[in-house]
């Protein structure tokens, strides 16, 4: 059996700002919302959101034994979070400004991993980064993290919704797991669904990805028009409006750190861009997901 305390002690050392214990249990009541929302088409052109739904709920279906899963979450706040003017054009969304979270967590993920096999041999487990269908919000919620907030990401007391997740699913028990947090919530506030530009918010934590500038600009290509209100990857509007993320702290970890800063590069100078350029300043970092060509057709 696992330690609680050194799996916590072991995600501070590796760089984690937030660290919960959840059992690995299946969440019946999740699936049957997320089944609703994919019967109203709100995935649009994400088709991989109808891909291995069993597994989505059903964490052993990853990970066979699985016990436990340690969610880990870092935060991303810089500057760039909530420091757009209405006047800016060409906004990124301020996680993918800085290098790709997916290597930098994975790597923080599979250190933990590595320490606790060294500890007991018998443990065995897998690290997730967005890499699978695995429901990481109601997993952190489980663990004591934060709550779903209206704009259905997870919010975090300390640093809001301004963080990256990843899960470690491992085979053993612990011998303390985390419990839900109790006092804290969105209250009476609906600054989110008011600030999102396009109505993408269609009710509290259902997100039509039709309508969201965050698929739109990143995901599949879309098969609307929607008025991009000047971002160019990413959307941030309904998260830089939130209290939690205004009086959060900026990040520690400086993996984070941002590469670049969207407020000083043009829409001319991003059109006159060429393929070589682009591969050596934001080769590094999320952008190169969607690619040149599509930020250019943002724009
Ligand atoms: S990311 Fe932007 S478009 Fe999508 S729900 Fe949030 S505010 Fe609306
Ligand atoms: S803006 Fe308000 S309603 Fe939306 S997530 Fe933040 S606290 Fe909750």
């Amino acid at each position: 059996m696992l330690s609680h305390n050194a799996i916590k002690t072991l995600a501070t050392e590796v760089g984690f700002d937030l660290c919960g214990i959840a059992r690995a249990t299946r969440f019946e009541q999740n699936e049957q919302a997320y089944n609703r929302w994919l019967e109203h088409g709100y995935d649009s052109t994400l088709e991989y959101m109808r891909r291995n739904c069993d597994k989505r709920f059903d964490v052993s279906q990853l990970v066979e034994g699985a016990q436990t899963v340690v969610v880990c979450a870092v935060s991303y706040k810089s500057a760039i979070s909530g420091g757009y003017s209405s006047d800016d054009k060409c906004k990124i969304a301020s996680y993918a400004c800085a290098r790709d979270y997916h290597k930098s967590i994975k790597k923080m993920l599979l250190s933990m991993l590595k320490q606790l096999q060294a500890s007991d041999p018998s443990v065995q487990g897998r690290a997730f980064v967005d890499s699978a269908p695995l429901f990481e919000k109601q997993y952190a919620v489980e663990a004591g993290l934060g709550w779903i907030g209206r704009q259905s990401l997870l919010i975090t007391p300390e640093y809001g919704s301004y963080v990256l997740l990843g899960e470690l699913v491992l085979n053993t028990e612990v011998d303390m797991y985390d419990t839900p947090l109790q006092t804290v919530g969105c209250g009476e506030c609906h600054r989110c669904m008011d600030a999102c530009p396009t109505g993408a918010i269609v009710s509290e934590m259902t997100i039509n990805t039709a309508r969201c500038i965050s698929c739109h600009t990143i995901e599949a290509e879309p098969q609307t028009q929607l008025d991009l209100h000047g971002w160019i990857f990413g959307c941030d509007e309904c998260q830089n409006c939130c209290p939690y993320n205004r009086r959060a702290t900026m990040h520690r970890n400086p993996s984070f750190d941002p590469l670049f800063d969207p407020r000083t590069i043009s829409a001319e100078q991003w059109t006159a861009m060429s393929e070589e350029e682009f591969s050596s300043q934001f080769g590094s970092t999320p952008l190169k997901r969607s690619g040149l060509e599509r930020i250019k057709k943002n724009i």
